[in-house]
């Protein structure tokens, strides 16, 4: 199919090393990764083994549909991870794809909230937060930090291409 990106396990493996290579030439080292999940937990898992990097947090992240048939907002779900121990940290919030670029960046903003303000008002610790995706698209409304592939075609991954095993009729997304 010529209208599908298609990423095999081999290519997505490989591709993390790539990534995490750019990430350690750029001269920054993330303190702790944050998966957005579920689709940046792969990637987020690969990224830390190659960096070396071990703590790990993940934000659980889907698209909501309103009753009411507005835009579709991405909102966070349970369970919430304690946020409050980014604080002053080095941070690399990893997703599959910024594809309209929402997901990644209410997770970037919840994240860069989470400095540490003093007794007269002035923010003396901040997170430092930067983003790393497998592909980005071109209408994306935030520009991720590291980014192995730029498409605009619709990706398959190779952890959503099959349906889940109970319902093996449906298609995989
Ligand atoms: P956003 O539009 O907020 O950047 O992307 C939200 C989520 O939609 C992504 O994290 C991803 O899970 C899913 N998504 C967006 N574009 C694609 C695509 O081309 N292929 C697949 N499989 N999922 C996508």
């Amino acid at each position: 199919e010529n209208d599908r990106e298609v990423l095999t396990w081999q290519a997505f493996g490989d591709g993390m090393r790539t990534l995490a290579e750019h990430i350690y030439e750029s001269g920054w080292m993330p303190d702790l990764v944050v998966a957005v999940a579920r689709g940046g937990l792969l990637p987020a898992g690969a990224l830390s083994y190659a960096l070396g990097t071990k703590s790990i947090g993940t934000l659980n992240v889907e698209f909501y549909t309103d009753i009411a048939e507005t835009l579709p907002e991405p909102v966070v779900l349970p369970p919430l991870m304690d946020t409050s121990a980014l604080r002053g940290k080095k941070v690399l919030v990893v997703d599959d794809v910024a594809d309209s670029g929402k997901t990644l960046q209410l997770v970037v903003d919840l994240v860069s909230k989470h400095g540490v303000v003093s007794a007269d008002e002035e923010v003396v610790e901040v997170s430092e937060v930067r983003s790393a995706v497998i592909y980005e698209k071109s209408r994306s409304i935030v520009k991720p930090d590291y980014v192995l592939k730029k498409t605009d075609k619709w990706i398959n991954f190779p952890w959503s291409t099959l349906p889940p095993v109970t319902d093996p009729n449906k298609v995989g997304a």
